[in-house]
């Protein structure tokens, strides 16, 4: 059994009116690319390439960030096989360590390099202090070196001699 239409008078469809014959057309094929089916794949990776754009502009403007002038570029970086250095690693990267940071938890001053008069910092330590300068020399072959020279993704391979050396290892 056919239903009757609503309205049998109505046409159906534009054909022989040119101008809503263009409307229908366009409108079947707007709907025809809606109902596409669109790879959830394709879909993912669009997402992760606008949020990882995103993410990059924003650290972009964290010039002040101490991680920030070792690691431009969002992209991961390999972990170190030892756990133990990683966590070394991570610590120097990011400019925070229990010898430059726990007087924050314990309500002290915080540590001053008595040879050169100034706050103890990581960047001081491994970069600055003139103290170390010998040693910087003897595992960097350099006196003049950079935060990004030493921590960046492949850190030096003598970085752990150096902290070694000196004598802050064991208090990172
Ligand atoms: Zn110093």
């Amino acid at each position: 059994m056919a239903l009757a239409p609503l309205n049998p008078k109505q046409p159906t469809n534009h054909v022989g009116i040119s101008g809503n014959e263009h409307a229908d057309n366009l409108a079947k094929s707007a709907t025809d690319s809606i109902n596409c089916p669109v790879p959830l794949s394709d879909i993912k990776k669009y997402v992760k390439i606008k949020l990882d754009s995103n993410w990059q502009s924003r650290w972009n403007l964290k010039e002040a960030n101490k991680l920030h002038s070792i690691k431009h570029l969002i992209t991961c970086w390999p972990s170190l096989p030892y756990r133990k250095l990683d966590t070394v690693l991570t610590r120097l990267r990011i400019g925070h360590t229990r010898f430059t940071h726990r007087h924050l938890l314990l309500g002290e001053p915080a540590p001053h390099c008595t040879a050169c008069q100034c706050q103890m910092t990581v960047l001081h330590i491994l970069i600055e202090c003139r103290q170390f300068n010998h040693q910087r020399i003897r595992c960097f072959h350099s006196s003049s070196i950079t935060l990004k020279d030493i921590l960046h993704k492949d850190p030096h391979p003598q970085l752990f001699t150096f902290l070694r050396t000196i004598g802050f290892y064991s208090l990172i």
